[in-house]
């Protein structure tokens, strides 16, 4: 608990961007503090010990503490890319922005059929982009293991693309 409030103090919100109205949870001063960083992955990890294979991290935040994450497991990490980044042959999913949509990709032969994938990102907001990496993730025949995050911010009573999911975060829902 002292170590989860030591990582939420080190998350800076900035008012009014990227847009009027919108607060940024802006994760940059985590990453810059080492004992605070390794807190957060740390705590990411926990429930997930034992019961992963593979580590799966959302561009671009998501390979930030993804990475880090796989290592202190002992596991391989996998990105999901934003589209057109990666070079062979690959699967892709599309999920909507408030102004139109994006699309994540990943290597069609990166994991086993056997594999329990852990997805992995900084935040959730609406839900969207990880319910877009779960979909892709079981599209390679694989098993997604859950989806660890620091926080999930308060705008949705649920998220409906998670809801057979073992979601976990850090930090209390702000
Ligand atoms: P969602 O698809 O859940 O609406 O948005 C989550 C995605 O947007 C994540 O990839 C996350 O990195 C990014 N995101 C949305 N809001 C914030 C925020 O306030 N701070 C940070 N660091 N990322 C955000």
């Amino acid at each position: 608990p002292d170590a989860n409030a030591a990582v939420l103090s080190t998350i800076r919100d900035v008012p009014g961007f990227p847009d009027p109205g919108i607060t940024f949870k802006d994760i940059t001063p985590l990453l810059a503090d080492p004992v605070a960083f390794a807190a957060a992955v740390a705590a990411m990890a926990e429930p997930f010990a034992g019961r992963t294979d593979k580590v799966a991290g959302i561009e671009a935040r998501g390979f930030l503490f993804g990475v880090s994450l796989a290592a202190r497991l002992g596991l391989g990490f996998v990105p999901l890319r934003k589209a057109g980044k990666l070079p062979g042959r690959t699967l892709a999913e599309s999920y909507a922005l408030e102004y139109g949509e994006a699309t994540l990709e990943v290597h069609q032969d990166a994991f086993q059929p056997t594999d329990r994938v852990l997805v992995v990102d900084d935040i959730l907001a609406t839900g969207g982009t990880a319910a877009a990496a779960v979909r892709l993730v079981r599209r390679t025949g694989a098993s997604v293991a859950g989806f660890t995050a620091l926080l999930a911010l308060d705008l949705l009573p649920e998220w409906p693309g998670l809801a057979d999911v073992t979601t976990h975060f850090v930090l209390p829902r702000s």
